[in-house]
């Protein structure tokens, strides 16, 4: 029989289980302290509790951390990890650890594949091979070399989060319940192309940061590259961030890969400007990484700067995002493309 995974579940689930098994309801409490306080990987260590007891979960249950199956690392240090789905090591998922000064920032995915298509993106063009258990996007915290030293996450690896909310709703909770990690949310940013019933769900469950994949501030250029654009339009999206504060200590952020002659021009750039006006938020351009069978190329650095500067003039902050980890294909899904297909 398959054991049911323990990771990922609340005390208060977990005591429901102790009671089951025959256990003091104060067990679930015990056995959350040890897989998110100790981080053990096996019931067995589980000390404080009765052997027979320990024997009894053992039955149906297991701690449940996937292990990566292989690991990169660049000359910057940033390290990429593959992790199966499910226990499927041809299914597997990436976890990029991105360090930076006294950070150790975590680049999450949460889908294997990607539903979305969007057309300069690998993953996208991976096809979609099932969304991840809270488990399996908790692995990749439990599971790397640096995971006691973990400052921050973005959800912005393998996938669109949004459209595997609850599943990476479960692991927020984990990473910021007093009872998990008890991170603030100011540590975690989600990264969406902006499925908007479930961005709302997100405004409105959790305070993590909020970063919009944007990439061209015209309908019809945004469809061609992202077919999302139809059912979710970004002037939606922005209408619903509106509603939201972003003042305070919650951010929003927009993502912008750069093509040259395609979205670089200072109409573009006055148009994203029409776009956000007014809107408390930050611009992050970044640089693109050329794929095969894909028309447009990398922006130059001159055009980048000149755009930047554009947005700067009219009042929106942008930043040219430093690239990491290109030794070892960390911003695209090259690695667990080449895993997968292999
Ligand atoms: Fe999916 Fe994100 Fe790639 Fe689009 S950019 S296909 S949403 S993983």
């Amino acid at each position: 029989m398959e054991k049911t995974r323990l990771l990922g579940k609340t005390p208060a689930e977990l005591k429901e289980i102790a009671l089951a098994a025959g256990l003091p309801g104060f067990t679930g409490g015990q056995i959350a302290q040890w897989i998110y306080g100790k981080r053990v990987r096996s019931i067995a260590e589980m000390t404080n509790i009765s052997k027979a007891g320990r024997e009894r979960l053992e039955e149906r249950y297991e701690v449940g951390v996937a292990l990566p199956l292989d690991k990169a690392e660049s000359v910057d240090g940033t390290c990429k990890y593959l992790f199966p789905v499910n226990g499927d090591p041809g299914n597997a998922v990436e976890a990029v650890m991105i360090p930076d000064g006294d950070r150790k920032t975590l680049c999450v995915s949460s889908q294997a594949g990607c539903k979305m298509g969007c057309k300069f993106c690998m993953t996208g063009r991976q096809g979609f091979h099932g969304s991840l258990s809270a488990a399996d996007i908790l692995s990749q915290f439990f599971g790397i070399d640096e995971a006691a030293e973990l400052t921050n996450t973005v959800f912005m690896g393998m996938g669109e989060p949004l459209d595997n909310w609850e599943e990476v709703k479960r692991a927020i909770k984990v990473l910021t319940a007093d009872w998990g990690f008890a991170w603030s949310p100011k540590r975690i940013t989600l990264s969406t192309i902006g499925v908007l019933p479930n961005l709302k769900r997100f405004l409105d469950e959790c305070k993590c940061h909020l970063a919009v994949s944007l990439h061209n501030p015209f309908p019809e250029e945004r469809f061609a590259l992202m077919p999302v654009q139809k059912a979710y339009p970004i002037q939606d999206v922005i209408a619903l961030i509106r509603q939201y504060d972003f003042t305070g200590q919650r951010r929003v952020s927009f993502e912008y890969t750069m093509f040259a002659g395609h979205n670089d021009t200072p109409r573009h750039a006055d148009a994203l400007l029409r776009l956000l006006h007014g809107l408390e938020c930050r611009v992050n351009l970044i640089r693109f990484h050329q794929i095969p069978d894909f028309p447009y190329g990398t922006s130059p650095q001159a055009a980048m700067e000149a755009f930047r500067d554009r947005l700067a003039r009219g009042g929106v902050t942008a930043t040219i995002r430093a690239s990491r980890g290109e030794d070892i294909f960390a911003a695209c899904g090259l690695l667990a493309g080449q895993h997968n297909h292999a």
